[in-house]
C-alpha cells in the first residue's frame, strides 16, 4: 500500500480487531448458558486472550508500518510465525493449540473481509498472478483492467461466476486449489497450467522455457457478416453464439465468427461503481454491442444480479437461494424500468435486440415484466418521441420449476434459454460456487438430463426456438449428448467455440437422436457417465478436448 494508506489501514486493524473482540464476548455469553458451557467457554477464553495479546498486536502493527502492506497481510504473516512455533512443541496438548491461532486470526480476517471488488490495489501488476482465498466477479474485473496476468484461488466451483468470466475474458485462471496460501510466498515463480488445471510453484527454468514456447495465436479480425450455423455429417444446422459479460468482448466474438451473442450478462456492467449506470450509459453500450454485431441476434439478459454477483452499494444479498435476478428486479422497478427503456431505446435503433429475463419460476413474474415493459414503451413515447415495438422476448428456464410451467410461459414469451448452471445448482441443492460441494454439483445426473429432455419437448410442443447457455453448451464432452436430446443451439464462452465447430462436421444427429431413450434410462450418474463415455468412443472426434479451468 501507498505510504499515504497506512494510517487508515491502522484504523481498520483496529476496526477489526474490536468487531471480533465483540464477537467472542457475544459468543462467551452465549455459551454461557448452555448444556456444556464448562467445556466450551475455555477455548471462548483463549481466544478472547489471544486477541488481547499486545505483543502479539504490536508485531500486526508494526509489520503494516515497515512493510507497507496491509492488515490481512500482516495477519497472515504472524499467524504463519506463531502457528510456526507451535509446530515445535513437543507436548501435543501445547501443540494443538496452534488451530487456535489460525482459529483466532481466520477470525479476524473476516473482520476484515473487503467490500466487493474494493481492494485490488494498483500497482505495476503486468505478468503478476494474484493468489487469495477466493475472488469475487468484480474483483476479477478490476485484476483486468489493472492488466494482472491472471489469478488462483483457495475457493471457488467451475461453475462460479468468477471461474465463468475468468474463462470469458480468456484470463488464466485455477480455482478451487486448496492449500495455496499457506504454500505460496509474495513474490514465488507461479506458472498457471491451463492444459493440466495446476498451479506450479518455482518452475525450473525447463518448464519456464516450455510454457513460454506455447503458441497464443491471436485471433483473426473479420466482420460479422450473416448467421451460418455448422452443419453437421447428416446436414443439420447447429448455431454456435457467445456468452459475454463486458462490453468489448463482442470483438472475440466477431472474431471467432459466433452466429451472433447468446447471452450478454448485463450485472456486470453494475458492478465496482457505487450507483448503476444511468440510462444514457446503458443505452450507449447497447447500442454499440449491437451495432458491432448486427446483424447477427444479440441476446440481452436484464440485470442478474444476486447470489455470487454482487454490488454490495446496489444490493447486498449472496444468497443464491435469496433476492436474486427477475425478483431482484421486480421488487425495485426504477432500477428495472432504467434498464428496459435503455434497451428499448437501443431496440429503436438496431433490429437485432433480444431480451431475456433471468430465473423465472412464476408465471406471475413474466406477466409483471411485460407489463413493466409495456411500461417503459409508454414512457419513451411520452418523454422521448420515441415508438418502439416490443423486441422478441425471452426466458432463462434455470429454476426446475420453470420446466413444468413452460407452456404458460410460452404465451408471453418468444424463446427460451436453458441455464444449466443454476438449473444444476439448484435441482441438486449445491452451491455451484461452494468448491466443497464440486462432486453434488455435476451435470452428467439423471435429473438433469431428463429436465433437458423436458425443456427440448415442451419448447417443441410450444413451437417456441430454444437455445442453451449455462457451461455445460461448451463442453466438448457433453456435446454428443446434448445433440442426442435433440439441441441445436449452443452459446458459450468464446474460447469453446473452436473445439465445438471443428467437432460439429464429424457427428451426425440421426444416429446420435437413436441414443436418447438410452441415456434417459440411466438411473444413476455413475451409468449415465459411462454412457455418454460409450457415446464418445462410438463417434470420436479428432478434436475432442477436455475444457478445464
Ligand atoms: C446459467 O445459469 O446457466 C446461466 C447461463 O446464467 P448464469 O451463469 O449467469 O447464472
Ligand atoms: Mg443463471
Amino acid at each position: 500500500i501507498p505510504k499515504s494508506r497506512i494510517a487508515a489501514e491502522q484504523k481498520r486493524f483496529s476496526r477489526a480487531l474490536e468487531h471480533a473482540q465483540n464477537e467472542l464476548t457475544i459468543l462467551f455469553n452465549k455459551i454461557a448458558c448452555m448444556d456444556g458451557a464448562a467445556e466450551m467457554t475455555p477455548f471462548i477464553e483463549l481466544h478472547k486472550t489471544l486477541l488481547q495479546d499486545a505483543a502479539m498486536l504490536q508485531k500486526i502493527r508494526d509489520t503494516i508500518d515497515e512493510q507497507q502492506c496491509n492488515a490481512e497481510w500482516a495477519v497472515k504473516q504472524r499467524a504463519d510465525a506463531v502457528s510456526a512455533q507451535f509446530l515445535n512443541i513437543e507436548d501435543s496438548y501445547m501443540r494443538e493449540r496452534g488451530a487456535d491461532v489460525r482459529h483466532v486470526m481466520r477470525r479476524l480476517l473476516a473482520a476484515m473481509k473487503p467490500r466487493t471488488g474494493r481492494q485490488i490495489e494498483d500497482g505495476n501488476a503486468a505478468g503478476m498472478i494474484v493468489v487469495a482465498a477466493d475472488l469475487d466477479p468484480a474483483q476479477v474485473i478490476l485484476l483486468r483492467r489493472r492488466g494482472y496476468a491472471g489469478f488462483a484461488t483457495e475457493s471457488g466451483g467451475n461453475a462460479s461466476h468468477t471461474a465463468i468470466l475468468a474463462r470469458s475474458i480468456c484470463m488464466p485462471a485455477i480455482v478451487g486449489a486448496k492449500g495455496l496460501l499457506t504454500t505460496v510466498q509474495n513474490g514465488d515463480d507461479l506458472i498457471l497450467d491451463m492444459d493440466n488445471g495446476a498451479v506450479i510453484l518455482h518452475p525450473d527454468a525447463q518448464t519456464v522455457a516450455e510454457c513460454k514456447n506455447v503458441a497464443t495465436s491471436p485471433l483473426p479480425t473479420r466482420k460479422a457478416k450473416k448467421l451460418r450455423g455448422v452443419k453437421t455429417e447428416d446436414g443439420e444446422t447447429i448455431f454456435l453464439q457467445v456468452n459475454m459479460e463486458l462490453p468489448d468482448e463482442v470483438n472475440s466474438a466477431i472474431s471467432m465468427q459466433a452466429d451472433g451473442i447468446g447471452l450478454f450478462r448485463t450485472e456486470f456492467l453494475f458492478l465496482n461503481r457505487p450507483k448503476p449506470p444511468e440510462e444514457d450509459e446503458q443505452f450507449e453500450i447497447y447500442r454499440r454491442v449491437l451495432q458491432d454485431m448486427a446483424p447477427l441476434p444479440v441476446v440481452v439478459r436484464t440485470l442478474d444480479l444476486g447470489a455470487d454477483k454482487i454490488n454490495d452499494d446496489v444490493m447486498n444479498d449472496s444468497n443464491p437461494l435469496g433476492m436474486r435476478a427477475i425478483r431482484y428486479c421486480l421488487a425495485h422497478p426504477k432500477l428495472f424500468l432504467t434498464q428496459l427503456r435503455a434497451l428499448l431505446r437501443a431496440a429503436a435503433e438496431c433490429r437485432n435486440l433480444r431480451i431475456l429475463l433471468p430465473m423465472l419460476s412464476h408465471p406471475a413474474e413474466l406477466e409483471q415484466s411485460v407489463a413493466l415493459i409495456n411500461n417503459a414503451r409508454e414512457q419513451l413515447r411520452a418523454v422521448r418521441g420515441i415508438s418502439v415495438a416490443s423486441p422478441p422476448l425471452g426466458g432463462m428456464i434455470e429454476v426446475p420449476a420453470a420446466v413444468f410451467i413452460m407452456r404458460d410461459l410460452a404465451q408471453h414469451l418468444d424463446f427460451f434459454s436453458i441455464g444449466t448452471n443454476d438449473l444444476t445448482q439448484y435441482t441438486l441443492a449445491a452451491d455451484r460456487s461452494d468448491e466443497r460441494l464440486a462432486r453434488y454439483y455435476q451435470h452428467p445426473h439423471p435429473a438433469i438430463i431428463q429436465l433437458l429432455a423436458a425443456i427440448v419437448d415442451n419448447a417443441a410442443r410450444t413451437g417456441k426456438p430454444v437455445t442453451i447457455c449455462g457451461e455445460m453448451a461448451g463442453n466438448p464432452e457433453m456435446m454428443r449428448l446434448l445433440l442426442s436430446l435433440g439441441l441445436r443451439r449452443l452459446s458459450m464462452s468464446v474460447p469453446q467455440i473452436t473445439a465445438l465447430r471443428d467437432m460439429i462436421p464429424t457427428l451426425n444427429c440421426s444416429r446420435l437422436a437413436a441414443n436418447r431413450r438410452k441415456l434417459l434410462a440411466a438411473e444413476s450418474p455413475e451409468k449415465l457417465l459411462q454412457q455418454i463415455q460409450r457415446l464418445n468412443a462410438a463417434s470420436p472426434s479428432k478434436n475432442t478436448t477436455t475444457s478445464k479451468q
